[in-house]
Formats: C-alpha cells, structure tokens, sequence
C-alpha cells in the first residue's frame, strides 16, 4: 500500500532468515482484513509503502538455527501478531503485550498478502496443523489467524456466558464471529447490530436471535426494548470508530461488560459517564489469537463452527487491489488470497 486507496502488487526481494529464532514461511491462503480499510481509506503517501496483510496459512519453507518445534514442510497459521512464547505475558496468555511482540503487515514489518514471508520467534508465533494444505476447513482455519480469534476475544471481555444477553456492534467478519463465539459460550439472546442483508443474514446462520438495524438514539431503545427494558449483559465492539463504541456503552446493561476488540479510531473513549454511572466494564484490545487457537480449533476440526462462512469472494494476487476495493465498497463481507 502506498497511500490510501493505492495497493500495488510489486516484485520485491524475497524474504531470508534474519534471526536464528526465524522462519520463512509460504503463503498458501491469505485474506484482506477490515482493519486493513482502515489505512486503505487514510494512509499518508509514502515513498517505499507498506507491505500489508496480517492473516495467513502457510507452509514452513526455511527454519533458523534455533527453531526446534518447526520444520520444513510444517502446514502453519500464522497469527497477526508475532510473540516469543516465553515471555511473562506469553505465559499469561497475553501474546499481543509481548515482550518481543510484532504486528505483521504495520510498521515496516513484511505482510501476508504475499507469496512468501518471514515470521520472527517462529517456534512462539506459528501453530502448526495436522491437515492437507487444501483441506475443505481451509477458510474456516484461516479464521484462526485473526477474526475468529478476535471476535472470541470480543465476547470473553464481554464476560459472555450461559444465560446473558449478548448485543453485537458491527456486522463485518470480526462481529460476525463475535456472534458465533457468543452462541459456542453458551449465550441465550445474541442481538446482531448491522444494516447489510447478506452479513445479517449469515449473523442469523451462525445464531443471532435478533437484529437491529437503527442507528444512534432509536438503536439504543431498540435493544433495551429486546433485553426487557435494560440493556445487554455483554457487548462486543467491533469496529473501532467512536459513534459504535458509544452504542456500545449505551446499550450495557448496569454492572454489564463491553469487549472492544475494533481499532480504535479516536484517542479518546466516549460514554465515560453512562459507563461509570452504569458501573459498565469497558475493556479489550488486541486479540491474543495465539492463545485462542488451541481451544477453537477442535470445534472447527469436528464441525461445530464454521467461521469460514464469512469470506465471500477468492482473489489470486493480482486481485488484491480490486479486493480492498470490494470490502471498502461493502460488496464483500471478507476476501480471501490465494497467493
Ligand atoms: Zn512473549
């Protein structure tokens, strides 16, 4: 990307061990992510631009010398942010605090929407998978490397839970998997907010209950309305700009949780005082997908879920450009790169 609305597929050199604790990784599937629009609408111009892309599958190509966990060959999902596996916050489960965290595709670092990428402190960052490289779970084990893990993270936050109202801010592939994260932890009523047929119609698929599709003031009644008058136990935020974080708070029931897991747009948090008078947990951040990994995948492997669903359209490279396009333009829900 070199500035906003401008991708380029380019021929640059090909990625090389660096560190000993690195690995060079194939990318097999990769996807644009919606928080990829986010530059894509207002990145500066910028000479050498940015490599993007934070999703991927791939296949272990070269090893470092001290990589012990990982071979060539090795089938991997590579989540967004890289992680040593051994730091204090890794051992916390907190893998995007840690002490040697890298965030793929952002700040020079080299992105996914590639042919082939280097992975620091591989033995820590990659998982390696037991199946095919064109395995019929590949959209949904692609999941793993961001939205599925996102949207999970959303709903832990939110302390979603058997019996609780859950609300859901933004209909793109994180709140859709937010919905599908809520109903596998056991939640009774899941309110999909969104405005878009075909993503409210997949949101009811993966078990949404009810929709609202309002705005502001009336959107607010709305779900107090569904949830007897006071609001949700847990709201997951997922899209980060500050109008869907207010929402968020104002349709908190008192002494309920908001997990934000949409980058967030403002430097500032809004709704303090409905938050602080309501006694609303507002919490959240970068997903450590790493650490959600283990426990999602078998409920992918055997069936159960299938966040897969949300992508909608399949580019080579060379249509990544127009894949951007399409997700900024709402006419793809999520696109997945088949470098
Ligand atoms: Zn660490």
């Amino acid at each position: 990307m070199h500035a906003a609305g401008d991708v380029r597929i380019e021929d640059v050199p090909d990625p090389s061990i660096v560190d000993p604790t690195d690995a060079i990784v194939r990318v097999t599937r990769a996807c644009i992510c919606g928080s990829d629009l986010w530059p894509y609408a207002s990145m500066e111009p910028s000479e050498n631009g940015q490599s993007m892309g934070h999703e991927a599958i791939g296949v272990v190509d070269t090893v470092g010398a001290d990589v012990r966990d990982l071979k060539r060959g090795d089938l991997v999902v590579m989540p967004f942010a890289s992680s040593d596996g051994t730091c204090a916050f890794c051992h916390e489960g907190l893998h995007t605090a840690c002490e040697h965290v890298g965030f793929f595709g952002n700040n020079g670092m080299n992105g996914a929407q590639a042919e082939a990428l280097r992975v620091p402190y591989a033995d820590g960052t990659l998982f390696p998978l037991s199946v095919g490289e064109d395995d019929a779970l590949m959209p949904s084990l692609l999941t793993l490397s961001d939205v599925m893990g996102t949207g999970h993270h959303a709903a832990v936050v939110a302390k979603v839970g058997p019996g609780k109202s859950v609300a859901v801010v933004g209909d793109g592939a994180v709140g859709l998997c937010g919905v599908i994260a809520a109903e596998r932890l056991g939640a009774e009523q899941i309110i999909i907010m969104g405005r878009h047929p075909d993503r409210i119609a997949l949101a009811k698929e993966f078990g949404a209950t009810d929709v609202v599709s309002e705005r502001g003031e009336e959107a607010l009644e709305l779900v107090r309305e569904l949830t007897g008058g006071f609001g949700a136990h847990s709201v997951l935020e997922c899209v980060g700009h500050g109008q869907a974080l207010e929402t968020a708070i104002g349709i908190a029931r008192p002494g309920g949780a908001v997990g934000r897991v949409g980058v967030p747009q403002d430097e500032v948090i809004p709704g303090s005082q409905p938050a602080f008078f309501g006694n609303v947990t507002v919490g959240g951040g970068p997903a450590p997908v790493r650490a959600y990994i283990e426990e999602l995948l078998p409920d992918i492997l055997e069936g159960r879920i299938e966040p897969g669903k949300v992508f909608d359209r399949n580019v080579g490279l060379d249509g990544v450009p127009d894949g951007y396009r399409a997700m900024a333009d709402r006419e793809s829900i999520k696109v997945m790169v088949h470098p």
